[in-house]
């Protein structure tokens, strides 16, 4: 079967790269596992010999008919044929009388923000995530305040899960070879998020105002929010320190503080 770019097909063949995906899951028996795109099964198996449990979430109907011809015999796996972005989980794992997952991907890079995004809105669901992703995305990711490469998506991530990169994986690991070096990420959920943050106003509020804040990176947080806000409401607030400040500079506290502020 020829790998399909439009699913983002690059499997994973390097045995030592795979020996260490396996060893920084250390799947343990009474794990149940969310495997997002199980591609030919480079990890599934083993993480199914090892755990309590497999979901193995694959969009790709030829492939995952091949999985399930290979994999028949195999209990403790349940193959799901079904785009990630379109599959019901809380239903899934309520009807399976599951609390929680853990979830492992070697994620197709077109989806790497919508799965970031859709685990994130089901985070009470997981207990912790690990993700194959393109480097600079995996920068992204973990990017604090001041880094180049810190945006809305490390506010996100900041806010939702403790973030590592653990090992980078280069493109000759993989067949076909992707264009891009990739690298290996822990996230952790935090359980007291909002706790954390002294966040009063509501998780939607302070995401819109994290994402206004950087639709406008090289402007001031004054000129990006003036859209959602209007300008007499700002020049009002009082805060002028930070309001002249660039998103990249201000740390996810600050913008917790601000929306309290706003909207608490
Ligand atoms: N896990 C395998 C490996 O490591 O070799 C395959 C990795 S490949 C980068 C990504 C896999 O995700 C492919 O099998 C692809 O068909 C599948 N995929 C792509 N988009 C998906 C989606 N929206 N939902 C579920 N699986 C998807």
């Amino acid at each position: 079967m020829r790998p399909l770019k439009r699913f983002g097909q690059n499997f994973l063949v390097d045995p030592n790269i795979k020996r260490k995906i396996l060893a920084a899951v250390h799947p343990g028996t009474g794990d149940r596992i969310l495997e997002i795109g199980p591609g030919d099964g480079a990890l599934t198996l083993e993480l199914a010999f090892a755990s309590r449990w497999v979901y193995a979430v694959e969009i790709d109907k030829k492939r995952c008919a091949c999985l399930s011809s290979q994999t028949a015999g195999i209990s403790r796996l349940t193959l799901i044929c079904a785009d990630i972005l379109k599959f019901d989980l809380e239903d899934f794992l309520r009807r399976e009388k599951v609390d929680r997952v853990r979830v492992v991907s070697n994620l197709p890079y077109y989806i790497t923000t919508p799965v970031v995004e859709y685990l994130f809105r089901r985070i009470d669901l997981i207990d912790d995530i690990f993700l194959t992703v393109q480097r600079e995305v995996a920068q992204r990711l973990i990017a604090k305040a001041g880094d180049p490469s810190y945006g809305s998506l490390s506010c996100f991530v900041d806010y939702y899960c403790e973030a590592a990169v653990l090992f980078a994986i280069a493109p000759a690991c993989f067949r076909p070879k992707p264009k891009v070096d990739s690298a290996f990420i822990h996230l952790v959920p935090r359980r007291d998020r909002k706790e954390r943050l002294c966040l009063r106003s509501s998780e939607e509020e302070f995401f819109r105002l994290i994402r206004a804040s950087f639709g406008q990176r090289r402007k001031t947080l004054r000129a990006s929010l003036s859209r959602l806000l209007g300008r007499t409401f700002l020049r009002r607030l009082g805060e002028d320190d930070l309001l002249e400040r660039r998103p990249q500079t201000v740390p996810v506290q600050e913008f917790a503080r601000l929306s309290n502020r706003i909207f608490g």
